[in-house]
């Protein structure tokens, strides 16, 4: 795994995110339509995202391998375009 996709889009990193940040969803989940805004909040168990299961943490998408802090799967959201929305990815 990667900082980036195989694309060379880069994801969205941990240091980067908190209450409240918006990241999107690519295409490989079946709980979020690909190229969702989605917010993220604080849960009691760490960051999560609001998906068709209830929470998609985080910590989940963690690349631990190469310590990049990516968290693949979700790319940085553009500025100003709110969650819900779908952008296309
Ligand atoms: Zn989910």
């Amino acid at each position: 795994m990667a900082k980036a996709d195989i694309y060379g889009r880069d994801w969205a990193r941990f240091p980067d995110l908190k209450d409240g940040s918006l990241v999107v969803a690519d295409p490989g989940f079946d709980c979020i339509p690909a190229g969702t805004v989605c917010e993220v909040f604080d849960g009691p168990d760490g960051l999560y995202t609001p998906c068709r299961c209830g929470r998609h943490y985080l910590e989940g998408q963690a690349d631990h391998r190469d310590e990049t802090d990516a968290v693949v799967g979700f790319y940085p959201a553009p500025a100003g375009v709110p969650a819900g929305v779908r952008i296309g990815a």
